[in-house]
């Protein structure tokens, strides 16, 4: 069994790499060849943790595997991620365990990368100006991955903690990019792309806020009663998502869905526009949305592709 650990994944594996696996694995779900087990999330009523699975199988490159962890909220306390996670990969043909591999940092390689391949697919083309609202730890992640699909001139942020702001501004800053505080009006009528990565349970950007044929990536909600995006605001957009029913579960979709002015139909797995089978958006003036709920298979695809390299990096040591 190889074993990778979270230490090694950084000089492993990195934004384009992680880019590729995800863009080719939301590919492989639309065509059927790739499909995610039910996922399993429980409260395990000790250290207030919530623990669970989520799993797959990619006929295409044959990963078979789960990633398994959840968020203990003390953890930062002891100086550790609050979010743990660790992905098992088996051989497909044998059943046998073949990697072990760290997955803190691959979550936020992988989720940043959901998020740049719906900016790369769905973003109007001459989008200048990024929203971001929060300012979390996932939160460098999701604006260093976007700002290499267009050609963004600034950065403008919002947080519910105004505190964390300044984390924002040092990624920008190291980017080469301004970075400006703003409103949630000033968000949804100056940017051109909007991430949203909080752990807001209640609505934060409201549908008469978002005035323009902005892209919307919706990173947060991954969990029942989690939202970020008025439902309004969802049921107007032209609605995409990793997996349609994560996306009604337990995205974003979640509340568009519950009071009925969504349905499954409306929504579009990104693998369709990425296979060339949906058309994405058609014009400058349509508002998008990209449901991203965060998909096991998103986290087999990064975990193979360090393993792979792993592998690569020992033979040559040894070469
Ligand atoms: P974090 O704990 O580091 O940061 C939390 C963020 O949410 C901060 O910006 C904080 O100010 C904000 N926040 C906290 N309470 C809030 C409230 N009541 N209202 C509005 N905002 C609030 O978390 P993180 O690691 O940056 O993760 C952010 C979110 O992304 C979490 O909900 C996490 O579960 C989710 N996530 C999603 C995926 C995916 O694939 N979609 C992957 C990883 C994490």
């Amino acid at each position: 069994m190889i074993i990778v650990t979270e230490k090694e994944i950084a000089g492993l594996i990195d934004r384009k790499i992680s880019f590729e696996a995800v863009e080719a694995v939301f590919a492989a779900m639309a065509s059927k060849d790739a499909y995610n087990f039910p996922v399993i999330r429980e409260a395990i009523g000790h250290a207030d943790a919530l623990y669970g699975f989520k799993s797959g199988f990619d006929r295409k490159s044959l990963v078979l595997g789960l990633k398994s962890g959840g968020y203990w909220p003390g953890n930062e306390a002891r100086g550790l991620t609050n979010h743990q996670s660790t992905v098992i990969l088996f051989d497909a043909d044998t059943g046998m365990v073949k990697a072990l591999v760290g997955g803190n940092l691959l979550t936020a390689l992988r989720t940043a990368a959901a998020s740049a391949v719906s900016i790369k697919h769905l973003a109007p083309k001459g989008a200048k100006v990024l929203g971001m609202i929060g300012a979390g730890h996932q939160s460098t992640f999701q604006m260093r991955a976007a700002v290499e699909q267009r050609d963004f001139e600034k950065v403008i942020g919002w947080n519910f903690h105004p505190e964390m702001l300044g984390r924002l501004a040092d990624t920008a800053a190291e980017l080469g990019l301004p970075f400006e505080e703003a409103s949630l009006d000033q968000i949804g009528s100056e940017a051109d792309v909007i991430i949203s990565i909080t752990s807001s349970h209640d609505p934060i950007l409201l549908d008469a806020q978002v005035t323009g044929g902005t892209h919307i990536a919706c990173m947060g909600t991954d969990t029942k009663g989690k939202q970020e995006i008025e439902a309004a605001l969802v049921a107007r957009a032209t609605v995409f998502t990793d997996e349609i029913a994560q996306a009604v579960t337990i995205g974003e979709c979640q509340h568009a869905i519950g009071n009925g002015t969504l349905k499954e139909a409306d929504i579009t797995e990104l693998g369709a526009v990425i296979n060339g089978s949906h058309q994405g958006r058609t014009s400058d003036d349509e508002l998008t949305l990209f449901d991203g709920t965060g998909v096991g298979l998103q986290d087999l695809a990064v975990a193979s592709a360090a393993v792979d390299l792993a592998i690569r990096k020992t033979a040559d040591n040894k070469g």
